[in-house]
């Protein structure tokens, strides 16, 4: 299967481009082939973009977006099994999560179809300033022109909608390029919305590498705003480089989870297995510290390591896996490295550290120090460490001791210390009795620090998707 870019419902392929091969994370069998974009494609597509805004989705009503995001709605759930082997064979995530995440992806494309329809302004009360009276004001939220778009592999469908489906809710348009290590479900997701009846220069796909196509992309005059979610290094450059534009940045975290003396252990450990190892730890607010109250500490380390070992490791593509490959040897032998680093400086693997390919096993560590990688850095792979504490104060120093700042996971019974630690936590999202890896697709979403900069989470996304206009009128009859 050979792709391309698409750019007003033109596929671009041709032989002379250079190509990229997407192999199966698991067995490195060839999924797709890419033809790779360049930067005039990217030029192409927002002046392409750029059109289509003007001439159509400026001025579509706000039924007909929300119609067409409902109907690519049902085309994805009635295709969620195409969807989900996609994704199990790109990413190598294993089958459960990936039909996990096309449910999400259905509900995403739901909640922007609604929210579509209920983009809200307000009447200022003019006459509170001294000199208003017979003054009328009200706003607007109108849409910004076009939005790039540039998403992760790890969540290729559903992080994609969290930025695809708002910008059209709103009535922008969009130039896309996903991650060139997952293209396909994205490649299959923008023909489903022209399937759906959205207008073709609306969205435009662009098949690139990210250092080749990216400053194209971040930089264009006609391009309004980026909305980015990746890795740390690259979100640092595109917010340097956006100038003006506004820029939504999801980035990286090492999300704690904290375990009081009161908590319901046995629900923790179910969960926290799942928030650790879900995707191979391949999820931006993975479970990476655990930190459990020195009273539970061992029994806790022994059912968690316990738990763990009982994984259904293997094949993404078999119905009982829990746990597959990382995306590709490079990262799980980057991985490898800063466990090793962490043993040499007196770390111990309570379970896991072998690696074989793209195959790390589900690691947890334990006697482990502040500043090594594993704790300091974002992992970004099936490790996590479990760390011992006595007092309150002392736990939500070292949570708070991070670059980041994404979400994290409080249990306990007590209310009071739930929501006082919430409110010290330096943290976009606070869970109580949740693991930090938990997210629903319609609350706030986002990081302090430098886990990012703005919300997503459909409502809050839409927000960061338009510009507030205010229109006044003076009301005074001689002006009539
Ligand atoms: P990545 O930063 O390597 O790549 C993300 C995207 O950026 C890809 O499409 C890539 O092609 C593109 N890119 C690369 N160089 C670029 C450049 N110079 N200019 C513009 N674009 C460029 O990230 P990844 O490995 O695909 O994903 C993992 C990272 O994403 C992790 O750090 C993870 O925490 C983060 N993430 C964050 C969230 C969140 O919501 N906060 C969600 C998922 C993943």
């Amino acid at each position: 299967m050979k792709i391309g870019s698409i750019i007003n419902g033109q596929e671009y392929k041709e032989e002379h481009r250079e190509t990229l091969s997407v192999f199966n994370p698991y067995n490195q069998e060839k999924v797709a082939e890419i033809a790779l974009a360049g930067v005039e494609d990217v030029n192409k597509a927002i002046d392409q973009g750029f059109e289509t805004f003007h001439s159509t989705m400026k001025t579509m009503p706000a039924y007909q977006r929300s119609n067409i995001l409902l109907t690519t709605a049902n085309l994805l759930e009635d295709r969620k099994e195409s969807f989900a082997e996609t994704i199990a064979k790109e990413a190598g995530k294993p089958l459960k999560y990936s039909r996990g995440e096309v449910d999400r992806a259905v509900q995403v494309l739901r909640f922007a179809s609604e929210n579509a329809k209920h983009i809200y302004s307000e009447v200022i009360p003019m006459d509170a300033a001294v000199g208003g009276e017979n003054r009328l004001g009200f706003t607007k939220r109108t849409p910004l022109g076009v939005v790039s778009a540039i998403t992760p592999f790890n969540f290729p469908l559903n992080l994609s909608l969290h930025k695809l489906a708002p910008a059209i809710a709103a009535g922008n348009v969009v130039i896309f390029k996903p991650a060139e290590k997952t293209p396909v479900s994205a490649y299959m997701l923008v023909q489903l919305f022209h399937e759906a009846g959205l207008p073709t220069g609306a969205l435009n796909l662009i098949m690139g590498k990210g250092e080749v196509v990216g400053d194209a992309l971040v930089q264009h005059d006609k391009v309004q705003k980026v909305t980015f979610t990746g890795s740390l290094p690259v979100g640092k450059n595109i917010r340097k480089k956006a100038g003006f534009k506004k820029v939504t940045l999801e980035l990286g975290s090492n999300s704690p989870n904290i375990l009081f003396d009161d908590a319901d252990m046995k629900q923790a450990v179910e969960d926290l297995v799942k928030g650790a190892f879900a995707f191979s730890g391949q999820v931006c607010i993975s479970a990476q510290r655990i930190y459990v109250h020195h009273s539970l500490y061992d029994s806790f380390l022994k059912e968690y390591v316990k738990q763990t070992e009982a994984l259904t490791v293997g094949d993404p593509l078999n119905e009982n896996t829990d746990f597959g490959p990382m995306i590709n040897k490079e990262a799980a032998e980057r991985a490898k490295t800063w466990i090793d680093d962490a043993v040499s400086n007196g770390a111990r693997i309570a379970t896991g550290g072998e690696l074989n390919e793209t195959m790390l096993a589900p690691t947890i560590m334990t006697d482990v120090k502040s500043d090594m990688k594993i704790i300091a850095d974002e992992v970004f792979a099936p490790i996590v460490s479990v760390i011992p504490f006595e007092i309150e104060e002392e736990v939500v120093k070292h949570s708070n001791d991070s670059v980041y700042g994404l979400q994290a996971g409080v249990f306990t019974k007590d209310i009071n210390r739930a929501l006082r630690v919430a409110d010290k936590l330096e943290m976009g999202g606070v869970w109580i009795n949740e693991i930090s890896t938990y997210r629903q697709d319609n609350h706030p979403y986002g990081g302090v620090k430098q886990s990012g900069i703005g919300r997503e989470g459909v409502k809050y996304a839409i927000e960061d998707m338009t510009e507030l206009k205010f229109i006044g009128i003076n009301l005074n009859e001689k002006r009539l």
